[in-house]
């Protein structure tokens, strides 16, 4: 039997990002990652042992203290407590304990925010070049996905662009910032406008248009900028969170989703998300995460030493003439590809035991994208492989 028979609704879903998996399952990359010499930048993959302070964290807090140590748990008051603190002092918005609703990461935070806000029929705006699966959970609701793009130039949101796409049947626009893949930190007076522009289409169509802002790279900023997040202009936000990102260990499933405090009708979300996250197969975080949230809340990868990463890679790229944008934010680059076909390239940078992502997977055809989840020496060893196949690439285009 195909999936199609045993179940058409998932294998609709799969389209969505057939590209990708494509590319994941049968590419070289799948084939040769284990192998010792190679330098992979294609997914935001840990390429070094964990932050020792994360271990500790797990193997002291593993140990039970009571015969509940891990007995069903949802939200522990204490880790909310210890979250609702730190994510305010972040944000500088007063958040409350019992706002924050811990999920088995970001992942569960939009599903089930999507399954809370939308009926199916309403429309959930993301933008394009977007995180993956957007598509897919948008789809898995009933809801209908609707794409604007970017600023090309900018990387910035097109504000005329989404002003243009909201409808009557507008219930969410899914934020992410920083972006993954593009870096960008949208800035306060992007958020501001946009703001003002909900706050309208919400008066002229009598129902809230709510922000989903995925902000799993929130801690992940350079150059000392403080991140603004859309709940800090815009109250209707739910704001979600992961520690897969900062502490990178994207396999530890463990974030939340945050009500601001001036948000309206706050109980009735708190009851609906509970639900949500209980129909959805108990998409709480793990016992032993959330005991250990007191220490890991403080754990971060070290953003000086990926900014130094980030400014090697992008200057020694560019010395061999690739272009390429300085990100905000994340771990990611985006470099536009020196052959017009991405994949052709990329199957160029393997020649080398380079693995970088192909844009062609994620709506940015011409591009490929690389995590600085590689370590140190992956970069170094990468190097002479991204010149050898720019050089080659310039070789190939001048016969063409
Ligand atoms: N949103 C964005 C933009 C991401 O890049 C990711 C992970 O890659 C997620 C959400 C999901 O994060 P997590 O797997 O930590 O839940």
């Amino acid at each position: 039997m195909t999936i199609e028979q045993v179940s058409p609704r998932i294998a609709r879903l799969l389209t969505t990002v057939s590209p990708f998996l494509d590319f994941y399952n049968s590419s070289k990359w799948r084939q040769r990652r284990h192998e010792p010499n190679i330098s992979d930048f294609l997914l935001g993959n840990p390429q070094e042992m964990p932050l020792p302070g994360f271990v500790d964290a797990l193997q002291r807090w593993a140990e039970p203290q009571n015969k509940d140590w891990f007995a069903y748990q949802d939200y522990q008051p204490e880790a909310q407590k210890i979250i609702s603190k730190s994510l305010s002092a972040h944000r500088g918005i007063e958040f409350k304990p019992e706002d924050i609703l811990i999920t088995s990461g970001a992942f569960a935070g939009l599903a089930v925010m999507i399954a809370v806000i939308t009926n199916p029929g309403d429309e959930v705006i993301f933008i394009s070049p977007p995180w993956f699966f957007y598509e897919g959970m948008i789809l898995e609701q009933g809801a209908i996905p609707v794409r604007v793009r970017m600023d090309e130039e900018t990387y910035d949101l097109d504000l005329e662009a989404i002003e243009a796409a909201i409808t009557e049947s507008t219930r969410a626009l899914i934020v992410n910032s920083p972006n993954n893949p593009t870096g960008k930190v949208y800035p306060p007076e992007t958020l501001k406008t946009l703001s003002k522009i909900l706050n309208q289409a919400s008066q002229k169509y009598g129902h809230a248009i709510y922000i989903i802002s995925d902000e799993p790279y929130s801690r992940i900023v350079f150059g000392g900028q403080s991140f603004p997040s859309p709940a800090k202009y815009y109250p209707n936000t739910f704001l979600i969170y992961s520690y897969g990102k900062t502490l990178l260990v994207p396999g530890q499933r463990i974030g939340y989703i945050a009500l601001p405090p001036n948000m309206l009708e706050k109980s009735a979300f708190r009851e609906a998300i509970f639900a949500a996250q209980l129909f959805t197969g108990w998409a709480f975080a793990n016992a032993i995460l959330q005991h250990a949230i007191v220490d890991i809340e403080k754990l971060s990868i070290d953003i000086e030493h990926y900014q130094e990463k980030r400014d090697q890679m992008v200057m020694a790229l560019r010395k061999q003439g690739y272009d390429v944008k300085l990100p905000e934010g994340t771990f990611y680059l985006l470099v536009r590809s020196p052959l017009k076909d991405d994949m052709a390239f990329i199957d160029l940078l393997t020649d080398y035991d380079v693995f970088c992502l192909p844009g062609s997977v994620f709506e940015m055809p011409g591009y490929f994208r690389m995590s600085l989840t590689a370590n140190d020496e992956m970069i170094a060893r990468a190097l002479p492989g991204f010149e050898a196949a720019i050089n080659k690439a310039q070789e190939i285009g001048q016969k063409i």
